[in-house]
């Protein structure tokens, strides 16, 4: 039996036109910026977002590392959700290499953080204070379920970080998902920030390789702590191949993971004392959870492990990924495994 892989959409693996691209890719050094393969990329990916330039990383904590970098000095704060990748899952990688202090707060279940509290965590000039310079939101944001931050939203947080001249970063790991899931164009979900990330290797599908995007000057730095960070490669046209399949094609084909999360999240409703979030399914996440008195939640996990269904554990949650590679017979078989072993316990 085939093990279906629901930890998270990190697990899918380049589609037979990207191998094929990455095959014929033409590659040159990127260090010397002469892979035309990674500098197409680029051009397409700053061009689909609407900013000027963007970057390939080799990874989105990079990513994300670059655009901190970029807008933040040493002893300078950034503002972001307290149940964010940036705060919770990046071994606090911009305090350690760029000594940014984190000024968390609370990420609302839609993923949000309210505009009062933004406001009010916008240090005044002080010599006790450390100076706000930088506002980070994450669209869509895993730990609140993969819920799509709105436009709106999205919005009122950059006119409320220019009122203060603050710059804002969008961590979009998933923003393609975002988009289709509110069937809307991804520059609704970046217009005005200032920069913003998002990941090849999750629902896009790609081996390897996140995007940072900005202005012009921006990337100039983001090149160069880039280098400084060690992840300047060579011959990542290789790379860049599999991005440029994923803009033209793995895009809207998000919306198939999305139905597939919804159905998964529909059969598991039917399972007595199960709890499921985000409501409604947005986009391709499921997180549910049982009493735990019943039976631990790594129990359950290695349980469903054993039976053929990989989920992940997140604090008191497991949650399951749908994305490229898994087709509704799957989500229906999960299911029905996830059920069986629920109520065999
Ligand atoms: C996955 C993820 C990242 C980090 O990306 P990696 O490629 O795993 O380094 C950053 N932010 C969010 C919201 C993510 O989901």
């Amino acid at each position: 039996m085939r093990f279906i892989d629901l930890r998270s959409d990190t697990v899918t693996k380049p589609s037979p036109e990207m191998r094929e691209a990455m095959y014929r890719a033409e590659v040159g050094d990127d260090g010397y910026a002469e892979d035309p393969t990674v500098t197409r990329l680029q051009e397409i990916v700053a061009e689909r977002v609407g900013m000027e330039a963007s970057l390939l990383a080799p990874s989105g904590i990079m990513a994300n590392m670059l655009a901190l970098l970029g807008h933040c000095g040493r002893g300078g704060e950034v503002i972001l959700g307290n149940r964010t990748d940036m705060y919770m899952w990046e071994c606090g990688g911009y305090s350690v290499v760029g000594a940014i202090h984190p000024y968390p707060l609370p990420n609302n279940e839609d993923g949000t953080i309210d505009l009062e509290e933004i406001e009010a965590a916008i240090r005044e000039e002080d010599m006790h204070f450390p100076r706000t310079q930088l506002i980070c939101i994450e669209n869509s944001h895993n730990e609140c379920g993969g819920v799509p931050l709105t436009p709106e939203y999205t919005a009122s947080v950059i006119a409320l970080a220019r009122r203060h001249n603050v710059p804002v970063h969008v961590d979009g790991a998933r923003v393609f998902n975002s988009a289709v899931a509110q069937g809307i164009d991804v520059k609704a979900l970046t217009r005005g920030a200032d920069s913003l990330m998002f990941c090849l290797s999750k629902g896009l599908a790609c081996p390897v390789g996140s995007m940072v995007c900005g202005s012009r000057e921006f990337i100039a730095e983001a090149v160069r702590n880039r280098k400084m960070l060690g992840g300047q490669m060579r011959q990542a046209g290789f790379l860049a191949a599999a991005g440029i399949v994923a803009m033209e094609q793995m895009v809207d084909r998000l919306a198939e993971d999305h139905s597939n999360a919804k159905l998964l999240a529909d059969m598991l409703s039917e399972v007595k004392e199960i709890s499921l979030k985000p409501q409604p399914i947005r986009t391709n996440m499921v997180f549910f959870r049982l009493p735990w008195e019943r039976i631990s939640i790594e129990e359950l996990e290695a349980r469903l492990h054993a039976e053929g269904v990989g989920v992940l554990r997140m604090h008191e949650w497991l949650r399951a990924v749908t994305h490229y590679g898994i087709v509704e017979g799957d989500v229906k078989q999960a299911a029905t495994i996830i059920r069986r072993v629920i109520d065999s316990i």
